[in-house]
């Protein structure tokens, strides 16, 4: 009892500290706009620079909000946002959207985080990075070469076989005939095997037996509990979850068969780094960093990493940490492309693990630990759409408002 008190309490602090943090960075970031009002305003022969990121989810989305807002008015560098999905991929209710038919809230417009960032701040570039050399990046596709003055990898993660834990399609429209598939195959078969009991597969195994309760679901992992990397008071639960709702569980397996939904592992997405800086790439694929979030390798002091793609030593890579670390990473570049140090660091703090797992269609489990110690929590979901309305606010949009029927093709 004492333990989950302290928890509780380093928790509160931890909050305290990062509000405190977030007035000085604001405070800091003012002092920085002002200092430049007073220098002479660009001219013809001043040669924009750029502050290329590559990824717009999580990470490399909020590095350019904080970027683009905090650079001074008259700046010369703008920001360059390479990404080939139309939408940004709310990854959270992937599993959801699996079973439940109301996929297109998934996908949330790109642009209005960014608004009110000065006009020619920000260009995006909807396609995907194919080589990074030391002062440049190359398209894939139109084979552009974009020089930099400064770099954000924030690449994130992916899974080989998409669904539901990512969309293997940059268009709305192509994500969507995606999940819907899913959803037709689920409907239609009698037998359901889902491979992998992390997050991903826990809820779209328990979402599908409470909607479809004739079925026969069966959850194989090949680990001794499901959700084996956090504690065993989650475990437990989640696996009383599944009982609960007539999900069959085997443990400690594999199978060989024609799985009809893969829920396994997801990798760090590296590889266009590896040919630049190979002593950085980890063994498991995440790039190595400094704690500025540069990246490790004295000569790219001007490259900086975010996201799951940096290995800052988490056990369970998520979204909140992704966005701590793409401000620290902000902030830095904006402190290097001011005449400043990029001093910001980042320390990972088990509190950003916060997880709520469903368990079917009205169900969840909020969990947090630090390793020793956890704290638990039911509660009644009543959206289906679960947090949907809340990112989409978030990002600046207006759920779930949406012209993208009239996309002919992303450009
Ligand atoms: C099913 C599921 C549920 C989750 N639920 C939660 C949750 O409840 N809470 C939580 O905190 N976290 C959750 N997470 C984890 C969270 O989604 C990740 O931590 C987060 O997405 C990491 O963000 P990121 O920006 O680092 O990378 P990603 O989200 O992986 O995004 C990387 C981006 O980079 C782009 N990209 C990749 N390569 C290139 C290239 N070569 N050129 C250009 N662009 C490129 C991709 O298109 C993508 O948009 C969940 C994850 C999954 C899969």
């Amino acid at each position: 009892m004492l333990q989950k008190a302290g928890l509780i309490a380093s928790f509160v602090a931890h909050v305290f500290h990062l509000l405190g943090e977030l007035a000085w960075d604001s405070v800091e970031t003012k002092y920085r706009r002002m200092q430049s009002i007073s220098r002479p305003p660009l001219t013809n022969h001043d040669e924009i620079q750029n502050i290329v990121i590559i990824g717009a989810s999580y990470a490399g989305y909020h590095a350019a909000k904080v970027i683009a807002s905090n650079l001074p008015p008259k700046s010369p560098y703008r920001v360059v946002i390479i990404e080939p999905h139309s939408h940004f991929h709310f990854t959270w209710v992937l599993p959801r959207f699996c079973v439940v038919e109301q996929e297109h809230k998934a996908f949330i417009p790109y642009g209005p985080y960014l608004k009110g960032s000065p006009e020619g701040r920000v260009r995006w570039v909807h396609e995907r990075v194919a080589q990074v050399s030391r002062d440049s990046v190359w398209l894939e596709k139109s084979q552009e070469q974009i020089p930099y003055a400064f770099l954000v990898v924030a690449t994130g993660s992916g899974a080989t076989d998409g669904l539901p834990s990512r969309v293997a399609a940059d268009t709305k429209a192509g994500g969507m005939a995606l999940m819907q598939n899913m959803q037709r195959n689920i409907k239609q078969t009698q037998h359901l095997v889902v491979v992998g009991g992390g997050a991903a597969g826990v809820e779209l195994a328990a979402d599908a037996k409470q909607r479809y309760p004739e079925k026969h679901v069966t959850l194989v992992h090949s680990r001794k509990a499901v959700m084996h990397r956090f504690g065993p008071e989650l475990q437990a639960a989640a696996l009383r979850g599944l009982e609960d709702l007539g999900v069959e569980t085997v443990l400690q397996e594999r199978t060989a068969s024609s799985s009809i939904v893969n829920c396994t592992g997801q990798k760090a997405s590296s590889s266009i780094m590896a040919e630049l800086a190979p002593e950085a790439i980890s063994p498991t694929g995440t790039i190595r960093v400094k704690p500025t979030l540069q990246i490790q390798d004295a000569e790219l002091s001007n490259v900086y990493v975010c996201g799951d793609v940096a290995d800052v030593g988490i056990n369970n890579p998520n979204a909140r940490s992704a966005t701590r670390q793409a401000m620290v990473v902000g902030l830095n570049v904006v402190r290097a492309a001011t005449g400043g140090s990029p001093t910001k660091t980042y320390k990972p703090f088990w509190g950003e693990g916060v997880i709520k797992l469903t368990l079917g269609l009205d169900t969840s489990i909020s969990h947090v630990g630090d390793g020793d110690t956890e704290l638990w929590w039911h509660s009644k979901e009543r959206n289906l759409a679960l947090m949907s309305a809340g990112a989409w606010k978030r990002l600046g949009a207006k759920p779930f408002e949406d012209d993208y029927e009239s996309e002919k093709q992303v450009e």
